[in-house]
């Protein structure tokens, strides 16, 4: 299962926040799963609660909000949400798009305690 070496990723990303902040204590932690990442939120969620063990964030709330995927199209220049596998442009109905937002997962903010 490759959400806990996320996981672990997000870990190392809260504890080096942390330390740049001289602080021990995390009280937030905010991530967003995009909807085309592969990442699956319940399972993120069941790693998370592992990786953040004997942490700086061990008492942390973990917050993960989904993201819709976005593609922008090259035809006419709209920014859309696709709600499937088919990746085109929900304005035009062109192929020509670029994902743009959805196709990832990273963390959106940290709460440190000062
Ligand atoms: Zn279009």
């Amino acid at each position: 299962m490759h959400e806990l070496s996320l996981a672990m990723n997000v870990r190392e990303i809260v504890e080096e926040a942390a330390k740049a902040n001289g602080s021990s204590c995390v009280r937030e932690v905010n991530i967003v799963v995009g909807a085309f990442s592969s990442v699956v939120p319940d399972a993120l969620e069941f790693a998370m609660d592992v990786a953040k063990k004997g942490s700086v964030f061990e008492n942390a709330a973990i917050n993960i909000r989904l993201e819709d995927t976005v593609v922008l199209c090259a035809d006419c220049n709209s920014k859309t949400k696709v709600d499937d596998y088919f990746f085109r442009c929900a304005n035009c109905g062109s192929g020509n798009v670029k994902v743009v937002a959805g196709d990832r997962m990273y963390v959106e903010s940290i709460d440190i305690e000062k």
